[in-house]
């Protein structure tokens, strides 16, 4: 049923909340019935791996932990329940690792709200490691022409941005601001509205953000860190300066989340995704009204939402940047990320 399957393995384990994470040899574990084992070979790493880290939520990890759910590998073994998956097979381990698919929510697609989820990385041990295991169901199929390293920011970025696209509403030729564009999420938010014919505005820092997210299709950048005025920046930035139809909130801060309602268009919709610590929304209730603007939250995606946040890659049709270092080098990231020094995304490669 399966390839040499060694019976240790690499990987970067979170002890203790709030870290430090230890890069280290555990065992390989092997899949249940209605389970896949896939031999990782690349993972993105998300800011919300570097969440689960700090302990930012009030929801805690598994103890000890590997983290990671952006990975991206090749299925060495199945369980005996598992019968459309084969060893050879391109298999992508998200967020979402498993649900019950039986509840009210995983009836209705809705798997991301199922309250028996389990999550990669954060109450299952996720990609950080060389071997992963993934409920067969949820594993994500990627096409065998698909690059591994370059898929694997899609996994949750690429998912989470498609579906909050899609939840906001914005039709092409709509305008859309991106708040945190220079980010991981940020950048494939990017390519994804470029490629749904929406008018992009980056909100983010710095030159090196600023001339990426301008290559990744946005026409107009708004530097919150330099901006005098960032409501009436962004509400300029639109054609006829009524502000954008949509906003995608991936910032890691708090402030951003109480000034979208601000410059959001009449009749607009917020999109909060970013999961900043101890956060708080903020809207005026005056404006909200007569604005009629909509406010919700947006929550990586489903089966259906992830196979086509797959598929427009598969097209070729989201390119984001991102740079790879070996498993072993995954704190050095957690610092740049903490610093916010990433623009784009990391990859690791589980082979060093
Ligand atoms: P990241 O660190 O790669 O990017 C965050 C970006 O936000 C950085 O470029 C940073 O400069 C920018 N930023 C910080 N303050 C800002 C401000 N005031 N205005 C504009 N931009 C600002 O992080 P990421 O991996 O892209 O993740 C972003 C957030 O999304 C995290 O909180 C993560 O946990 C969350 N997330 C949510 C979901 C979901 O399903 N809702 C899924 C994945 C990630
Ligand atoms: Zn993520």
């Amino acid at each position: 049923m399966s390839a040499a399957i060694p019976k240790e393995q690499w990987a970067q384990v979170v002890i203790k909340t709030g870290g430090p994470i230890e890069y280290k040899k555990i065992p390989v574990q092997q899949p249940g019935p209605d389970e896949v084992l896939i031999n990782i070979k690349y993972s993105g790493v998300c800011h919300t791996d570097l969440h689960a880290v700090n302990g930012d939520w009030p929801l805690p990890t598994k103890l000890p932990l590997v983290g990671g759910h952006e990975g991206a590998g090749v299925v060495v073994a199945v369980g005996d329940n598992v019968y459309d998956i084969k060893v050879g097979d391109y298999g992508g381990v998200k967020w979402i690792n498993g649900s019950c698919l039986s509840c009210d929510f995983c009836q209705q697609s809705d798997e991301p709200l199922c309250a028996n989820a389990l999550l990669s990385g954060y109450t299952v041990d996720g990609t950080f490691q060389q071997y992963c295991i993934a409920k067969a169901a949820h594993m994500a199929r990627i096409p065998k022409e698909c690059d591994l390293e370059a898929i694997a920011p899609v996994l949750c970025a690429g998912i989470t941005v498609y579906k909050g696209l899609k939840e906001s509403g914005a039709r092409p030729g709509q305008s859309v601001a991106i708040v945190g564009a220079g980010g991981g999420l940020g950048s494939l938010a990017c390519q994804y509205a470029k490629a749904m014919g929406l008018d992009i505005i980056a909100i983010d820092a710095g030159d090196e953000k600023r001339e990426m997210t301008k290559q990744l299709g946005a026409q107009h950048f708004v530097d919150f860190s330099t901006s005098k005025n960032v409501v009436s920046d962004v509400k300029a930035a639109t054609v006829d300066g009524l502000g954008p139809h949509a906003v995608i909130l991936v910032a890691v801060n708090e402030k951003p989340f109480q000034q979208a309602a601000e410059y959001v268009r009449p009749r607009g919709t917020v999109v909060a995704i970013g999961l900043p610590a101890g956060a708080y929304l903020r809207a005026p209730v005056f404006e909200s009204v007569i604005k009629m603007i909509t406010i919700k939250g947006s929550y990586v995606g489903n089966r259906k939402d992830s196979a086509e946040a797959i598929e427009f890659f598969r097209r070729g049709l989201i390119k984001a940047p991102y740079k790879t270092c070996g498993l072993s080098e995954l704190q050095n990231v957690y610092k740049m990320m903490q610093e916010g020094k990433i623009a784009g995304r990391y990859v690791v490669d589980t082979s060093k």
